[in-house]
């Protein structure tokens, strides 16, 4: 149970699934309830936890050569990443670079916490890189509207010296079959104070959302009939199992737009 008297912490994840569906939020982490388990999911995550920990052993200057010799899989994404961008690998004279980099932001009554997977800077800018297994997502827009995104451009900015136009996220792609690609996205004042509104915004919400709840009030729901509801694990603690005799995503572009951006939103962050 959420403790009232505390700072709350929010990640990129939970601000994401709070800005999807409130009830989401109050189900998952203010009251903790989780669904059993998904063998496959577990698996793909332990192999990106694996592949996170590898990156950031190399950045450490520790040798993975063990590793990647019992592994080939890990050994593809370690060596398409070394043949596509080995700056990223390799640290220059006049750069600082840290993998595991963990900071947090106070706002309104949250501490905003970020990690970013390595964070290379110079005197004037300063890089944020994120690992991902999973294929590039076709559209960037959803990407670049992920809280992932936001959250970890604002909080950079919020707590170094480097403005806005400075600063930039780049995401890389290793996938089994393919060369790694990346996205990159460059940040600036307007999306800076845009993000900030909207955290304003959303963290009030939040607020009065928590104080209410312990008023004997529930989070909001989403509306009836919503295509998120039918991806969600509390649709019948929600009363909304229409999803069950509804779900032809495969027929419905919008819905898989939505879906897609539901399977974005619900990627947690790795661990180590
Ligand atoms: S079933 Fe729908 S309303 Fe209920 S928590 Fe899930 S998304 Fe929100």
């Amino acid at each position: 149970m959420f403790d009232e008297t505390h700072l709350m912490r929010l990640s990129q994840g939970q601000i994401n699934t709070l800005e999807k569906c409130p009830r989401q939020f109050q189900h998952t982490y203010i009251e903790q309830l989780y669904s059993p388990t998904d063998p496959e999911r577990d698996q793909r995550l332990m192999l990106g936890s694996r592949f996170h920990l590898l990156m950031q052993q190399r950045a450490m200057g520790l040798s993975i050569d063990s590793f990647l010799e019992a592994d080939a899989q890990l050994r593809s994404w370690v060596d398409g990443i070394n043949s596509m961008a080995p700056s990223i690998l390799k640290a220059s004279n006049n750069e600082t670079r840290e993998s595991e980099h963990y900071r947090t932001l106070q706002f309104q009554n949250y501490l905003l916490t970020v990690v970013y997977d390595l964070l290379i800077a110079d005197s004037v800018q300063a890089q944020i890189i994120d690992w991902k297994t999973y294929p590039k997502p076709q559209n960037p827009r959803y990407l670049e509207q992920n809280w992932q995104t936001r959250l970890y451009l604002f909080v950079l900015a919020q707590t170094s010296q480097y403005i806005p136009e400075n600063i930039s996220m780049t995401y890389w792609f290793v996938q089994p079959e393919d060369k790694p690609q990346n996205i990159k996205f460059n940040y600036t004042t307007v999306q800076h104070e845009q993000t900030k509104n909207k955290l304003n915004e959303l963290l009030t919400q939040l607020t009065q959302y928590i104080s209410e709840y312990y008023q004997g009030k529930n989070f909001p729901q989403v509306r009836e009939g919503s295509k998120i509801c039918e991806k969600c694990q509390f649709a019948t603690r929600c009363h909304r199992n229409y999803a069950v005799f509804n779900n032809n995503s495969e027929s419905s572009p919008s819905l898989a737009v939505e879906s897609s951006l539901l399977n974005l939103v619900t990627i947690e962050e790795v661990t180590l």
